[in-house]
């Protein structure tokens, strides 16, 4: 096999490893927006969260208060049946009635307060997370029209790649181009080529017996790494 065939490879692996960096930052750039998106997400569902904690408050606000109506209508009750009382047995049962009712109305007051504060609370906490997610919203915005004109640009610095890694290969041998053909079918999501380190393939580790080395050094034919079926490209031919 010509030389010609490992000096165009070379240039080929050079041309599809740029590619891969400019895929990268593409991945880079989308990830900053799938990262602001999981951030909004997990507040929008904090703040349905939030929300239903307040609903739940105010529906327990308003049993309790009716509550207290109640007792307090009670306490009137027995204020006004105390004024009608004959004997002291009455006074002494009403006043004890009176007492209980009292500590009730106490106790519901108290209730009442505290889920005053958790209103208090919470709404801020709702008001927060509101806040947020609008602002994370217009900053996702902002940041979708910096991706798309960096993702575009680079995607047409791929295509140009493209190009002229394509029109390189043509200029094959037959038996070179259907060996590049396969391993990019293959390595379509990677990368066809590895390289020697040492003794070794550079990718897989993969250790290579001495005929299979000088075969590799030798660049007379494309040699396949057992270990990871990419082509080996010699950086010195
Ligand atoms: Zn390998």
């Amino acid at each position: 096999m010509a030389q010609n065939d490992f000096r165009i490879l070379k240039v080929v692996d050079s041309l599809l490893l740029q590619i891969k960096g400019i895929e990268e930052k593409i991945d880079d750039e989308m990830e900053r927006i799938s990262f602001i998106e999981s951030q909004i997400i997990s507040k929008q569902k904090e703040l349905e969260s939030c929300n239903s904690i307040l609903k739940e408050i105010h529906q327990n606000s308003s049993q309790v208060e009716k509550e207290l109506h109640e007792v307090e209508n009670e306490i009137e009750k027995s204020n006004s049946h105390m004024l009608k009382a004959s004997s002291q047995k009455e006074v002494e049962a009403l006043e004890h009635e009176k007492e209980n009712l009292g500590k009730k109305a106490e106790d519901l007051q108290e209730t009442l307060l505290n889920l005053m504060e958790q209103d208090e609370l919470n709404t801020t906490k709702s008001k927060e997370l509101d806040e947020f997610i609008t602002g994370a919203l217009s900053s996702k915005k902002d940041i979708q029209q910096e991706v798309d004109k960096t993702t575009n640009e680079l995607s047409e610095e791929i295509e140009a790649l493209q190009v002229d890694w394509k029109s390189d290969a043509k200029n094959l041998s037959d038996s070179s181009k259907a060996i590049l053909k396969n391993s990019l079918k293959q390595f379509s999501k990677s990368h066809p080529f590895t390289h020697l380190n040492g003794n070794s393939c550079k990718l897989c580790g993969y250790s290579l017996d001495s005929t299979l080395l000088r075969a590799v050094e030798d660049c007379k034919n494309l040699e396949i790494c057992p270990g990871c079926n990419r082509i080996f490209i010699i950086n010195e031919t």
